[in-house]
Formats: C-alpha cells, structure tokens, sequence
C-alpha cells in the first residue's frame, strides 16, 4: 500500500502525523518539510526573540523515529501528479501517496515599496528570521514596525521592554484592522503607547533609505525617521502554488470542507494554507494554532474513517507584554452588532462583547481568562444572555445569563 504523505511540517503538519499514529494508523508516514530545522513553535519568535528560549521544539527529538514517521527535511515539493498520485520533490525524486495532506502554511509578504531589499529589513515567520530583531533589541536602537497587525503589535511590545525606541506605522485608521473592533483595538493602543511604543495610524512607508544597512524611512505624512532596523508584519499568503497548479479547487488559499478534504477526495489540506468552513456557514482562511490543530484532527479522523467532530468556534490569542490576549468568535465588519463592555477580570482587563438580541457573537478580552472561557462556551452553546446584566462592567460575563 502507497504511504499517507504530508508536505510542511508547522503546526498543523505535526499535530496531523501525530494524530495518523495515535488514530491507529499502521502503515507507512512520510512527510516532507522544506525547512532544515526540526519543527518548532513560531509562537515565542514575536515574544521572546531576545531570550535564548525562543527555540521551543514542537515534539521531543525522537518523535519521528519514536512514531516511525519517515520526515524528509530541506526538500521542497514543487508539483503534485493527481493522475498518478505522486508529489515531485527539488532535488528530482518523486513519492506516492495513497492520501496526500497539503499543511504548508503561509509566507510573509513584502511589499513592492523601493529600500525593502535592504540589510535590516525583515518579515518574520521562522527562525531564521529572528537574527535581525535579536541585533536591534538593544537600548536605544531605533526599530520601526511596518503594520500594526499582532505580530507586529507582539514584537513592539517585546522590544519596547528591552529599552528600544519603536515606531509602528499602520496604514488603515486603527491597529488590528483586519481582526478587531475599533474599541478594542483603541484599547492595545493605549497599552502599546504605555510601553512606549509610538504609534502612527492612517500612514505609509513611502521609502526606506540606507545601503547596505536600513537608516531611515520617508512616510506618508513627508516625514522621515531615522531606524536601525524595521520589521515588517503586512500579512501573509498562503503557500498554495503546487496545488493551483495542479488544479485543485483555490480561492485565497486550498478551499477545504469541515474533513480539511479538498476538491480532490485523496488530497487534504489544513493551517493557513487553507480556506475553510466555519460555524455560522461563512468560510475564511484562518491564521491561528487553534485553528490548524482543529484542522489536523478533523483531516485524521476522515483519513481514519472516523466521522467528523462538529466545529469549534474560532479562537486565537496573542501576548504583549503581560497583557494576555484572547478573542472568541469572529468579527464580520459588515454586520452590525450592540457593543458590551466588562472590567471584571484580572487587573487591567477589558473584555469588549459583541452582541446579536440574546445571543454573543464575538468577545475580545484582555487579562480576563474567566470572560474568554465563558464567552466560548456562550458562543458555542447559543447561551441566552440578559442585556441589563450585560450593562453592568463589573458582573463578569458568566453571570450574566438570561
Ligand atoms: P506553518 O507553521 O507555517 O508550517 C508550514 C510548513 O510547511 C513550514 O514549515 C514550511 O517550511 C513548510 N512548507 C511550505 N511549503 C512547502 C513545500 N512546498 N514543500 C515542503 N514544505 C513546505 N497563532 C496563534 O494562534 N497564536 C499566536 O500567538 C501566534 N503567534 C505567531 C507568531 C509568529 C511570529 C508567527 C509567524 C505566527 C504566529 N501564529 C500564532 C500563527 C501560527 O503560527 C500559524 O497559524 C501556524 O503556524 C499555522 O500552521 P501551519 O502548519 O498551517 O503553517
């Protein structure tokens, strides 16, 4: 029998071999990863880039052998033959595969702006990318940040603990445009700025100027600030090329259904890479641990034949400074929702509802572990909630039941 074959070896890659094993899965794993590092968590990479510890290994070193998991490192897969089931590698050889699992994620972008080649000038999304950040994390360096999304957001507040002068610059009015409500977002600017940070909304990177070194950057407004090193957090796309060109169904990465299969019945995919069906019926392509790991679960279990688990809400968390993070549920700007807010948790705590009649349809909570947990199990469970407890900042969500 022709092997299970998973290329990328993130998040969503290991937790989906993993999973093959502990499901019963007797016969052969391949996976191929095009990285030459052991797998490990990019979570640390935006928060502590400037401890020793930012090198977090997502399994113990005998996972592979342990598991019989034959994992191919530096070798990338550049096309996929669905005729004869088999997946072309760089250096020429060619494996086939009885179930293929498509788990390789997404690369930074950059944008086409003129000084963006310079020395300094970094995205951020593996390991090796830390170096630059590692150099600039000293007091008084000058380290600009180019979008104010949460990697962006997570390095700001990294890098301003350590004595470093930061400026992020956002294009769009408000941090986290793509991901949260105004008030909330208003809320990790005052954070940021009492680290701080400096914050610039509604402005542009026009230039960066230097050579070969980054030394200042032109903005929008006609000012130029002089910088030792920027990071740039714009965005992501998914790695999908191998699977467009062999014709499987994309649109803002590999559309999947709730199994993680593909228009393909023998082809999974799951992580970033993938769009895929949430709760409410929408579709989205989501770029979060959670997300990949309920992915890999579910792509198992139908490899498995074992039926599908119904879906989770959506969740993700993000650590600035001691400022813990956490939102339920997704925001869609273009449905509007009555806004709630909570101080009830740990000091400085926020928790910002978002809310159709009764039911809550996203929460974003700051140093409020009890408000997020709640609002999952709300949201999940389509909990009745009475609007004049809801009213009430100090009465922690979960009691404010109907
Ligand atoms: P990845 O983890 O990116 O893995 C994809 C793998 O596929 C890579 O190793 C890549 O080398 C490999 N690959 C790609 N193309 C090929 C090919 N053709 N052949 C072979 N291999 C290939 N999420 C959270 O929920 N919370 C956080 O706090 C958080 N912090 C983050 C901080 C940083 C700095 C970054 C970059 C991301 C963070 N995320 C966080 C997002 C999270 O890391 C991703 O959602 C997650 O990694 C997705 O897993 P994945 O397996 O789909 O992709």
């Amino acid at each position: 029998e022709q092997p299970i074959v998973v290329i990328g070896l993130g998040h969503a890659g290991m937790q989906v071999t993993a999973l093959l094993r502990q499901g019963g899965c007797t016969g052969e794993i391949i996976a191929i990863e095009a990285d030459a590092t052991e797998p490990y968590q990019r979570p640390p990479l935006s928060k502590k880039f400037n401890r020793p510890d930012h090198l977090e290994p997502l399994k113990p070193a005998d996972f592979f052998t342990g598991q019989r998991i034959e994992a191919i490192f530096d070798r990338r897969v550049v096309g996929l033959e669905r005729q004869s089931r088999r997946v072309r590698l760089s250096d020429g050889t060619a494996i086939g595969y009885r179930k293929l699992v498509i788990a390789t994620g997404a690369r930074a972008v950059v944008p086409d702006v003129a000084g963006f080649e310079l020395a300094g000038v970094q995205t951020l999304r593996t390991l090796d990318d830390v170096a630059v950040l590692r150099k600039a994390a000293v007091p008084g360096a000058h380290l600009l940040i180019i979008g104010g999304g949460y990697i962006g957001l997570e390095v700001a507040a990294t890098a301003a603990a350590e004595g470093v002068e930061v400026t992020i610059v956002e294009r769009e009015a408000q941090l986290l445009a793509r991901t949260a409500s105004p008030r909330f977002a208003a809320e990790i600017e005052r954070m940021q700025r009492a680290l701080g940070v400096r914050v610039r909304c509604a402005t542009t990177v026009t230039e960066l100027q230097g050579g070969p070194q980054v030394r200042a950057a032109r903005l929008s407004d006609g000012s130029t600030v002089a910088v030792d090193a920027v990071l740039v957090g714009v965005g992501v796309v998914p790695n999908s090329e191998p699977a467009v060109a062999a014709g499987i169904d994309c649109r803002n990465g590999i559309v999947v259904d709730r199994s993680g299969r593909t228009s393909d019945p023998d082809v999974f995919a799951i992580g970033d890479v993938t769009s895929r069906p949430l709760p409410d019926g929408s579709r989205a392509r989501l770029e979060s641990i959670p997300s990949a790991v309920e992915q890999a679960k579910a792509a198992a279990a139908a490899i498995l034949g074992e039926a599908p688990a119904p879906l989770e809400v959506p969740w993700f968390w993000s650590d600035q400074c001691d400022h813990r993070i956490k939102v339920a549920g997704l925001l869609d700007p273009a449905r509007e929702l009555d806004v709630f807010i909570k101080r009830s948790g740990e000091p400085d705590s926020l928790t910002v509802l978002h809310v159709a009649g009764d039911q809550l349809v996203c929460a974003e909570t700051v140093n409020s572990a009890v408000d997020f947990m709640a609002a999952r199990k709300f949201i999940k469970d389509g909990r009745q909630l009475d609007r004049r407890l809801l009213g009430e900042p100090d009465i922690p969500l979960k009691d404010s039941l109907l």
